[in-house]
């Protein structure tokens, strides 16, 4: 796996650079990301395309590196991000921290901004660039949050682009590099513990659902429920959204229960289900914040019981249940897996993750 960068984004700036023909050439040696035959990740270079096609990045980056945007009064990290449009101009973002740890997003920051200067129509941004501190070598890893709201404003064709303001190495990826929506269809089904766990999931999860606000024929694959099996427990969710549309997801509840007096995080394995009325089994899908949620409290697991970082990685079951409440298909991945290039508390280094095992110690 590559490691990631720390951001902590935000947003809402109008904030407009236009940034002509002049702007330094090759200030950044790109790279983009490839997969090989094996699925595993490499590093490729641009060396043999023209400026023609590589301007955008260096043209983001330029824009990002200047964004005056940030107020990370919690973290004192600095999310300069850009989006840009085909010509090379675009608008700057970054995070806005608030409440108590709470944050605009440099990523909703850069959807904000880009759709106040160009609105709506057909125009998407070609790339968006992310200013790191770190190491460029580790990817830039949008929060799961985050991967929701340009998957659902920006689609999944765009690029991004990330490295140091000072220029030197930097990757480029695609968003569908962050995504992951090909689960194997899973023979489970047939075991009737594994069809009976999935009805009790739909069970519970409806009559825990508080759900006035959602339009019941948009994205009924979104309208999911959950189920966290611990080796002591079982824990349950489903969503729960009130009037300010910032909701609790299913799996965000799961984890709360599983955390709330047992902090209990030793996954063992996760059921998902969701129900329909069509003549076809309906994936669920599940929100990419919930899947960094669960990726995180997999981690509370590894750190307390002292695995080898990232070693395990419990099955998640996802199911479609029909109108006549039958197991109609199932589908399998893993909590590694529906997260790639994941956004978790190891982007922020041995010393903080010293940090949160000490903190998840005591805590139990
Ligand atoms: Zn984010």
């Amino acid at each position: 796996m590559l490691g990631v960068q720390i951001f902590v984004g935000h947003s809402g700036q109008l904030c407009r650079i236009e940034i002509g023909e002049e702007t330094m050439a090759n200030k950044w040696d790109l790279k983009t990301v490839r997969r090989d035959w094996k699925n595993r990740v490499f590093f490729h270079s641009f060396k043999d395309l023209p400026e023609s096609q590589t301007g955008k990045y260096e043209r983001a980056m330029e824009i990002a590196a200047a964004s005056q945007v940030a107020n990370p009064k919690f973290s004192n990290y600095f999310c300069k991000e850009s989006a840009v449009i085909h010509n090379g101009n675009g608008v700057s973002a970054g995070n806005i921290e608030y409440g108590l740890c709470q944050a605009l997003h440099g990523e909703e920051s850069a959807v904000s901004a880009f759709r106040s200067v160009y609105g709506r129509g057909k125009k998407k941004p070609l790339v968006l660039a992310i200013i790191s501190s770190d190491d460029p070598r580790d990817l830039a890893a949008p929060c799961g949050n985050c991967r929701d709201i340009m998957l659902d404003d920006f689609g999944p064709d765009f690029e991004i682009v990330s490295g140091r303001a000072e220029g030197g190495l930097a990757v480029v990826a695609k968003m569908s590099d962050y995504l992951f929506d090909k689960p194997r269809i899973d023979s489970g089904f047939m075991f009737p513990a594994i069809r009976d766990w999935a009805l009790e999931t739909l069970s519970v999860g409806q009559s825990m659902e508080n759900d006035p606000y959602s339009p019941r024929n948009l994205y009924p694959e979104r309208r999911y429920y959950v189920s966290l099996a611990t080796k002591e427990n079982k824990y349950f969710g489903a969503h729960h959204l009130m009037c300010d549309y910032h909701p609790v997801y299913a799996m965000e509840r799961a984890i709360l229960k599983a955390m709330d007096i047992k902090k209990d995080p030793f996954v063992a394995c996760v059921m998902v289900v969701a129900s329909h009325a069509g003549p076809k089994p309906l994936l669920p899908h599940v929100m990419y914040r919930d899947r960094q949620h669960l990726y995180e409290l997999n981690l509370y697991k590894d750190l307390i019981v002292d695995h080898e970082l990232d070693r395990l990685d419990p099955s998640i079951y996802l199911c479609s249940v029909n109108q006549e409440r039958k197991v109609d298909c199932l589908w399998r991945t893993t909590v590694k897996e529906w997260l790639p290039f994941p956004f978790s508390p190891m982007n922020f280094g041995r010393e903080f993750l010293q940090h949160l095992k000490n903190y998840q110690e005591v805590k139990r």
